[in-house]
């Protein structure tokens, strides 16, 4: 813009942004700082997405396409039983030969000749993390439940994951043929989560069935063609391939070995393919039979071989024309990456939301809540969607029990949410990952307080003054229980440090059972003022003894935020 920093400082800080020479700012802050310069922004995606010309397709080229399915639900209800059932049930006579390999998608053909595509990575992380990396693979969703069980967390989380996608789900109640099933037993309990299935008058197709029997397996897959055929999925075969990476790796003799997805186009021997940002051009396609073939239509899944590396699940893939032209894209994606990598990345937090609003162009708040109990986390559900406003829609994607995971931190990344824990804390891997990813967790034993602070991100006020950080992180390695005193904890100071002064929180399982105060610290038989990380340390809690081997304490301290705007 030619003009000097200090007048960008002084403007960004006008505005209540302070900022340093050499910060990066986001999208929003650049376009008001540019019109308060009078020039106007405009964004080129990361991705380059414009450098690769889509061929527009003409309605009368486009003929059906297989729909793509994936299974997904609670760990032991069924998935790999039903995968293998209808893998093996389903291949055609004449198509036979060659044992079904794992390639991470087959594609069956059915009595009736129709065909679907299952990606047999089942379960809602590999979905969810695809999504994340820009991926919209699935058709339909399948969402598996155990009759003889009941709907588990995991299934909640997979349909939870399907609903945030936007992808239909047909459910398929397992297990029929053990004597404890109970499958009107599951439909009531979808029904009181408000998926209301078809035979109980409802919009969601369901169907009984038994994997290991192979009963009602061709029922469920005529309702997923129904289901299909109301998404009217069409590609156009006479164009140059485009689609997804299911899974990639790299093959001591035969060098790095991609699955895709065609979702459009056909992709041919010999073609030059770019997937991330690695490209080559086809030497030999096999399918799921590990046949040689020469092409891949939409919906088929190939294993190709010929990519100059390992591009990652969920990367889109094109046929281009000249190698040159691949390449060139690839390396200019690197260098994206690379810079991308360098810059942390952010999804949201609650302090851009008033900033955001401010702008006008936010609409909807997509927020995660895990907490202790049921009982809290569905008052603070509920209180949270209440919050909505004409202008602003509170959506609650997923609400579960239990400590935050690291698939909640996926989910959070793919749509673009935050999570907020009540009385509970994430795991040491969710922590990592939502560091990784910029996503933001609030952690609240008060459910007013959280109310309280969405509420006023959301009028535009945020302005928390006392903000509670947490200093450390100690493990419990031993108890004692000691007469007269209580119980004393063996700890070991993990990470951060421990101070006698500090307030505490004791944590079993990612939930927090007691938040108190030190009674005693001690190295050795001498009480000290504070434990460093690495070291170990003795100590009790005052007025608490339930402290068990494996306990988490934290400590925190409360200390006083500026306002920020
Ligand atoms: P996943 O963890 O969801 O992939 O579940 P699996 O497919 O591995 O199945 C878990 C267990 O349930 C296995 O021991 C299966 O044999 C059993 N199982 C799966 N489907 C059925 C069924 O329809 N009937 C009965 N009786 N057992 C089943």
């Amino acid at each position: 813009m030619n003009v000097p920093v200090v007048k960008v400082i002084s403007t960004c800080m006008s505005i209540g942004i302070m900022v340093s020479i050499n910060q990066r700012l986001d999208a929003e802050t650049i376009n008001i700082v540019a019109e308060e310069f009078g020039f106007k922004t405009e964004y080129v995606s990361a991705e380059v997405v414009e450098a690769i010309n889509e061929e527009e397709d003409r309605e009368e080229d486009l003929e059906p396409r297989a729909p793509i399915v994936t299974v997904m639900g609670h760990v032991d209800h069924g998935k790999t039983s039903l995968l293998d059932n209808i893998r093996q049930t389903n291949v055609i006579a004449g198509e036979a030969g060659g044992i079904t390999q794992h390639i991470g998608a087959y594609n069956v053909k059915l009595k009736s000749g129709r065909r679907i595509t299952f990606l047999d990575t089942p379960g809602h992380e590999a979905f969810t993390a695809m999504r994340a990396r820009g991926a919209k693979v699935t058709d339909i969703a399948i969402i598996i439940v155990a009759a003889d069980d009941n709907v588990m967390p995991q299934t909640v989380e997979a349909i939870n994951h399907a609903s945030a996608a936007g992808v239909p789900i047909v459910f398929a109640i397992n297990k029929i043929d053990k004597p404890g099933a109970n499958p009107e037993k599951i439909k009531e309990t979808l029904a009181g989560m408000n998926y209301l299935v078809e035979s109980w008058g409802g919009k969601y197709q369901s169907q009984d069935i038994s994997a290991k029997q192979g009963l009602g397996v061709d029922e469920l897959l005529e309702k997923v063609l129904l289901e299909a055929e109301l998404l009217d999925l069409k590609a156009n075969p006479d164009r140059r391939a485009k689609g997804s990476v299911i899974e990639s790796s790299l093959d001591k003799g035969r060098g790095y070995l991609s699955t895709v997805l065609v979702e459009n186009g056909t992709l041919k021997k010999g073609d030059i393919v770019l997937a991330g940002t690695y490209f080559g051009r086809v030497k030999a396609m096999f399918n799921e039979r590990n046949q040689n073939v020469e092409s891949a239509a939409p919906s088929a899944p190939a294993l190709i071989l010929g990519l100059n590396g390992a591009p990652q699940a969920g990367d889109v893939f094109h046929v281009l024309e000249t190698e040159q032209e691949a390449r060139e894209i690839a390396t200019k994606r690197e260098q994206l990456q690379r810079e991308q990598g360098l810059r942390t990345q952010k999804i949201l937090t609650l302090d851009d939301i008033g900033r955001r609003i401010a702008i006008g162009n936010f609409q909807q708040l997509n927020v995660i809540v895990k907490g202790d109990v049921d009982g809290s986390v569905e008052a603070l559900s509920d209180s949270l969607i209440r919050l909505s406003t004409e202008e602003i829609q509170v959506n609650v994607i997923h609400k579960a029990v239990g400590q935050i995971s690291e698939s909640d931190i996926t989910l959070a990344a793919a749509s673009d949410a935050i999570i907020i824990g009540f009385q509970v804390r994430p795991s040491q891997a969710a922590r990592r990952a939502a560091d990784k990813d910029g996503v933001e967790i609030r952690l609240y034993s008060i459910i007013y307080d959280a109310i309280e602070e969405v509420k006023s991100a959301m009028e535009g006020m945020l302005s928390p003054e006392i903000k509670e950080v947490q200093t450390g992180y100690v493990e419990v390695r031993e108890v004692f229980k000691i007469t007269k005193v209580g119980t004393v904890a063996g700890c070991m100071v993990k990470e951060g440090k421990l101070k006698r002064a500090n307030k505490i929180r004791l944590i079993r399982d990612g939930i927090v059972i007691y938040s108190g105060e030190l009674g005693s610290l001690k190295r050795f038989k001498d009480d000290v003022k504070e434990v460093a990380s690495g070291y170990e340390c003795g100590l009790n809690i005052h007025n608490y003894n339930d402290i068990k081997i494996g306990d988490i304490i934290e400590p925190f301290e409360e200390i006083e935020v500026k306002k920020t705007l």
